[in-house]
């Protein structure tokens, strides 16, 4: 079994590469969920939904989050209704949440609402929440405390984050399958997710960390970092103003506990050495992923890479 812990965009397009490359019984996702929270009555998972749509092969590219081709036709309407509509849900995705609300309100936990989702869409590879306890992350800033959507859609993740707390993180715990799915993997790959708001909080889940270390199997992270920058979103942002190097290099010092592997961009390859220093190896490969062939590709290099790793330590 493969094991990946992904967040959202970043998250998801090396677990869609990873299953290309795997057979689906061979492949588990963790995913974060401390982005989840509630809008119109509904339960929304953003990092879930992003990695279900991508792996399902219908996931908006262009935004990043949602399903391709969507309409907002129900949008529409709650604005007419005079809601303030500042998160968007498409329709498509809008009956993810009623069909994902409806089942947890019945008493289903999270895990096994996302396995129906899933089963719904044909995704063969399982697809685990870090946790069934609701976990939310808090931003600090300056100007006092926001709900993470606050922060990162309504307010384009434009405050200067100052801290960052996961609200009723100590109430969670892994989930029998996600306990069972890492102790028996055969590799763990950190994706090149956000490291203090999609890895960071899976992370935090009382146990995980624990249950991460005490696998035998190779452990490997790709930086979300390339060349000094996030491809994407607030993670090189964070990085700096959170008080971490914004580097492949700042990366590897938030995981050097962890993993025995660092996948790093070719752009960074200047790096390798001071990552090594760390006490781990490094892989300098093209890790921008810009369509489902270089997915594949690069998730290729990593397992390859993870099996070196288990072999050195065997
Ligand atoms: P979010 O939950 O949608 O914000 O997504 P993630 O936390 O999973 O991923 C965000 C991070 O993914 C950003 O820091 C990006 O730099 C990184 N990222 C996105 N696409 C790529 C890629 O193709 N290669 C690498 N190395 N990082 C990527
Ligand atoms: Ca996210």
């Amino acid at each position: 079994m493969i094991v990946a812990l992904a967040g959202g965009v970043g998250g998801a397009k090396l677990a869609h590469g990873l299953a290309q490359c795997l057979t689906p019984e061979n492949l588990t996702v963790i995913v974060n969920t401390a982005d989840d929270f509630e809008i119109y009555g509904l339960r929304v998972c953003p990092d879930l939904d992003t990695v279900m749509y991508t792996l399902a092969g219908i996931a908006n590219a262009v935004t990043g989050w949602g399903v391709a081709d969507d309409t907002f036709v129900a949008l529409e309407m709650l604005r007419t209704y005079g809601e303030d509509t500042w998160f968007q849900i498409g329709d498509k995705d809008f009956a993810t949440d009623i069909l994902r609300t409806r089942m947890l309100a019945a008493g289903r936990t999270l895990t096994e609402a996302t396995r129906a989702l899933c089963t719904g869409l044909g995704i063969g590879p399982a697809l685990l929440p870090m946790c069934d306890q609701p976990v939310a992350t808090v931003i600090q800033t300056a100007d006092g405390e926001l709900d993470f959507q606050e922060y990162f859609v309504r307010q384009h993740h434009e405050p200067t984050v100052t801290g960052v707390r996961y609200r009723d993180i100590e109430t969670a715990r892994p989930s029998e399958p996600v306990l069972a799915t890492l102790a028996e993997a055969e590799a763990i790959v950190l994706c090149p997710s956000n490291p203090i708001v999609s890895i960071g909080p899976i992370l935090a889940v009382p146990g995980m960390r624990n249950a991460i270390i005490t696998s035998a199997a190779p452990k490997v992270a790709v930086s979300p970092i390339v060349a000094g920058s996030a491809l994407r979103g607030p993670a090189d942002r964070m990085l700096e103003s959170l008080g971490h190097e914004v580097s492949a290099h700042g990366i590897a010092k938030l995981y050097a506990d962890l993993v025995q592997g660092m996948v790093i961009d070719e752009a960074d390859a200047a790096l390798a050495a001071p990552i090594r220093g760390l006490g781990m190896e490094v892989l300098a490969a093209q890790t921008v992923m810009r369509d489902d062939r270089s997915r594949e590709s690069l998730a290729g290099t990593v397992l390859n890479f993870a099996t070196s790793l288990k072999v050195a330590a065997g």
